[in-house]
């Protein structure tokens, strides 16, 4: 399978400037900014159907198109937060080929109007934040960044800031306060971040992968790179798989490839004696899906996910063996947003805990009948409530557990204990709630 971003993954020593450079590395970045307009790099973008690998999908051409004309400064702002359940291509694409990344971001700063750009790292990549430091200041010198870049009168300079591990400074608005210096809250929309963003000024944020594809669409044009994927999922996708397969990690495949090829080709299938009982296929935000011939067989697009009722997301594929509790896993998921969760506003600040607390009460045994219309209850009044997404997030695999799950919760409740082994509160020493 022919792949876009982990092209030159292999080649040795592809982060050094040099190799890179010999392998038409900073070659697009030329073409732009000797021969193109910034309105045609836009278009050549929104041609090619790229869209946010983040998680959102939205289309980056048309993005770039929300920056107004004639207000300065704009800036670019990279999201390398990376901080999903599950999430791990963006480390691989920073910590493998920084150049490629860097390439993008002069790309789509120039597009946009931009002369300082941002890459806001999440704090537990240190060593790549290094990397990245190291590519630009290498890049600098050859005259790839910087000043007058290729002597073309465009200057452009890159800022590796790195955050201090939340995971609501993922959240676009959030990761903007950060950066500006102040505790990361979301902010109110309108005003979006095209109009006033980054100290008030246009902004566009982008994430890791999103950009990296941009040489390529410079380069080889649209058409190569709708030569990918799907008509409407055009370009590849990296994947991350986690849990109990014979080889975890990160793997490119076209959008639209079956989540079977990932799961059985790339991944090697499930580790012996283990048979999947359920997947989340966008980290620990997008539901939850079984793990029958049915669900394996979804193409990885962002219409294939959302006509199975979930979502692709950053396409962090976690997946559920069979011997695992799915209220145990649910737990894990719901302490995760509650501890997230940034307090800005009630019903996830309220809820979230709440439901964290139900589901561990349910999954040591101690659960009541009621406590399943409780869980939807509390969902239905933080899900289209909340200030941001992370509380609609909080909700999406309680429902979908207990849609496809249902007797897995009435056997925890019937039997008053966990049929997979001791409860896991107790065993962790939680406190009864
Ligand atoms: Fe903060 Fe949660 Fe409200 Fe988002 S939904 S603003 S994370 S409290």
């Amino acid at each position: 399978m022919e792949t876009i971003l982990f092209k030159h993954v292999d080649v040795p020593d592809i982060n050094r400037l040099g190799v890179y450079r010999e392998n038409d590395g900073y070659e697009a970045l030329r073409k732009t900014v000797t021969e193109m307009a910034p309105a045609d790099v836009t278009k050549e973008v929104g041609d090619s159907g790229l869209a946010g690998r983040g998680g959102a999908g939205f289309p980056t051409g048309r993005k770039w198109s929300f920056i107004p004309k004639g207000i300065l400064p704009t800036y670019l702002v990279i999201n390398a937060d990376e901080s999903e359940p599950g999430a791990f291509k963006d480390r691989e694409l920073m910590e493998r080929n920084p150049h490629q990344l860097l390439e993008g971001v002069a790309i789509a700063s120039y597009a946009i109007g931009c002369r300082k750009a941002f890459i806001y790292i999440r704090g537990e990549y240190l060593y790549i934040g290094e990397i990245l430091d190291q590519a630009i200041a290498e890049a600098t010198v050859a005259g790839c960044l910087g000043t007058n870049i290729f002597a073309s009168g465009y200057s452009i300079e890159i800022v590796v800031h790195r955050g201090a591990g939340a995971y609501i400074c993922g959240e676009e608005s959030a990761l903007l306060d950060s950066l500006e210096g102040y505790r990361g809250f979301p902010r109110l929309r309108p005003p979006f971040p095209a109009v006033k963003g980054l100290y008030n000024q246009p902004t566009v944020i982008n994430n890791v992968e999103t950009i990296a594809n941009v040489p390529f669409i410079i380069h080889k044009g649209p058409a190569a790179f709708r030569a990918h994927g799907t008509e409407g999922s055009p370009g590849t996708k990296v994947c991350s798989i986690s849990g109990p397969v014979n080889r975890p990690g990160n793997y490119e495949v076209d959008l639209g490839t079956p989540f079977r090829v990932l799961l059985d080709d790339l991944a090697g299938g499930m580790k012996s004696g283990k048979k999947l009982k359920a997947y989340i296929p966008g980290g620990a935000s997008a539901p939850m899906l079984p793990g029958t011939d049915e669900y394996i067989d979804v193409p990885m697009s962002y219409e294939g996910y959302r006509d199975a009722g979930s979502s692709l997301g950053s396409a962090s594929f976690i997946l559920i063996p069979d011997d695992v509790c799915i209220l145990r896993a649910q737990l894990r998921i719901s302490e995760f947003f509650a501890h997230e969760s940034c307090g800005k506003c009630i019903p996830c600040r309220e809820g979230t805990p709440w439901l964290a607390k139900t589901v561990s009460r349910i999954e040591r045994g101690e659960g009541r009948e009621e406590d399943l219309p409780l869980l939807l209850d509390i969902c239905d009044n933080i899900l289209g409530r909340s200030f941001c997404a992370l509380g609609d997030f909080s909700t999406s695999n309680i429902v979908a557990s207990i849609k496809y799950f249902f007797d897995e919760y009435e056997e925890h409740i019937s039997r008053g204990r966990c049929p997979y082994g001791p409860p896991l509160a107790a065993a962790a020493g939680h406190a009864a709630s």
